[in-house]
């Protein structure tokens, strides 16, 4: 595991590349040569910056920090495939897919702005014909960040209706996300070390032609037909897909996730706005009406085969489904939502892959979007006074030698989130208690090994690793805070 410490030294290394850069770019500015000089100036830099910040983890001196696949994506090496006939691939974290015909080329989605240098550069060497149209698939980070650069003079945008008013809040709220986000993904550097340059600023992307929920956008260029289809409740309300009906090819950018099959993040907990689990299964049934013979994804690898591809989609479906009509009974029946989550289980026709959503967590994120965040458990939920403000009074009336008693005995027991509880409390007037932090850090750990040698959840393993990191940083150096 990397501490936090070589971490920062690690970060401090991009600040100074970043901060050459940023004298770079403020003579560029300065520049009055038209873009495309410009562009060519902010390609070198960003290239350089991307450079760093693979190199950041790409070292594997540290083999505990690539269990998951948002590290291991980075380290993917940028080269362009041949998918099928006109068909190709720019590989990296976000996938750049590009349609080539007789009347220019069309891409589906634009990657990082971090790797535009090089899928740029690799899919120019394949075809340097006009890009006539560019289809982004929704408006993460890693699947628009290029747009700008790819673009050229004509190139119309394609997108979904809600495309723009998601590009806003994550915007409005990136300072607040990005720490989210970073403790996520180790990649990043934290948010006042990060390279704040305009050109890597994303948002600001306005679609020329938008798509509707389940509407279709149909096209001919080049003898080859697209159709986009509006395809809601995956990764954001602003989902759509490109389907090749001839080639038989679905470019599902992150329908389905960054892997295929999987089951999807109904709902994410580095947090974004509600998923809406019923608008996915109806998508879901849209393209089950396709013949689809493979999958693109925006991450990784394609996946071929008609039958194994319809019978994925299909359990896919219906174990969101599942999840779904279960919590409603479960709601229903006057379950709470925490016996929710420690009951509902894909039964073993349903079963999918855990490592990007996670079961227990759609339970809860199913409840929050129907009935918000009031549970009608407690008088306390309605007032902005949280347990935590007793937490030190608390551990003062119950003494931190019981506390810390008991927090052993949970710990015995199997039971460390319990420990989790009472070390919060005993924190909250001890911030420095050595037992208290010793035992969130085995609390912690027994979490994590529960994670890795079970359903693998990336963002929980992330989490649990990043609490790690600040608890044996707290331990190396326990001062009060
Ligand atoms: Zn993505």
């Amino acid at each position: 595991m990397k501490t936090l410490a070589m971490q920062r030294g690690a970060a401090g290394k991009l600040i100074l590349i970043a901060l050459g850069i940023l004298v770079a770019v403020s003579a560029w500015l300065l520049m009055s040569d038209g873009s495309a000089l410009r562009k060519q100036a902010e390609l070198k830099a960003l290239d350089v910056i991307g450079n760093a910040a693979t190199a950041r983890l790409g070292g594997d001196d540290h083999g505990e920090a690539t269990h998951g696949s948002a590290v291991e994506l980075i380290k993917r090496p940028i080269e362009v495939k041949q998918l099928a006939d006109s068909v190709y691939q720019a590989t990296g974290v976000g996938n750049v897919m590009m349609i080539v015909t007789d009347e220019g080329n069309v891409l589906f989605d634009a990657g990082l702005v971090l790797q535009t240098p090089k899928q740029l550069g690799a899919l120019r060497q394949v075809s340097d014909a006009p890009i006539k149209k560019i289809i982004l698939s929704h408006s993460h980070a890693d699947h628009i960040g290029g747009t700008r650069f790819f673009a050229e003079e004509g190139t119309e945008i394609i997108a979904h209706k809600h495309f723009e008013e998601e590009q806003r809040y994550l915007m409005e709220l990136e300072p607040y996300q990005y720490q989210r986000n970073s403790t996520l993904f180790p990649w990043m550097p934290a948010w006042e070390d990060r390279p704040d340059i305009a050109m890597m600023r994303y948002g600001g992307i306005m679609p020329d032609v938008i798509v509707d929920d389940y509407k279709v956008h149909s096209f001919t260029l080049g003898g080859i037909e697209f159709q986009v289809i509006g395809t809601p409740g995956a990764e954001g309300a602003d989902n759509v897909v490109l389907w090749l009906p001839e080639q038989k090819i679905l470019f599902s950018g992150d329908f389905f996730g960054p892997q295929f099959p999987q089951f999807p993040n109904v709902f994410t907990m580095r947090g974004e706005k509600i998923r809406k689990p019923i608008e996915y299964v109806k998508s879901l049934d849209v393209l089950l009406q396709l013949p689809i013979e493979t999958v693109v994804p925006s991450h990784l690898d394609p996946t071929t085969g008609a039958a194994q591809i319809s019978a994925d989609m299909t359990r896919i479906r219906d174990a969101v489904q599942y999840v779904h009509d279960e919590t409603v009974a479960g709601m229903n029946a006057g379950k709470d939502v925490y016996q929710l989550m420690r009951e509902i289980k894909l039964p073993p026709e349903l079963d999918l892959v855990q490592n990007h959503g996670k079961v227990d967590w759609a339970v809860r994120s199913i409840w929050d979007y129907y009935m918000t965040w009031f549970h009608f458990e407690s008088t306390t939920e309605l007032y902005p006074v949280p347990a935590r403000d007793v937490y030190a009074d608390l551990a003062e009336a119950a003494g931190s030698e019981g506390l810390l008693s008991l927090g052993r005995n949970y710990l015995l027991q199997g039971e460390p989130v319990k420990t989790l509880h009472i070390v919060e409390v005993v924190l909250a007037a001890e911030p420095a208690n050595i037992e208290a932090l010793n035992q969130r850090q085995q609390a912690l750990g027994v979490l994590l090994d529960a994670a890795e040698h079970g359903l693998n959840n990336d963002y929980e393993i992330y989490w649990l690793q990043a609490r790690m990191a600040d608890t044996a940083a707290r331990l190396e150096s326990p001062v009060a805070n």
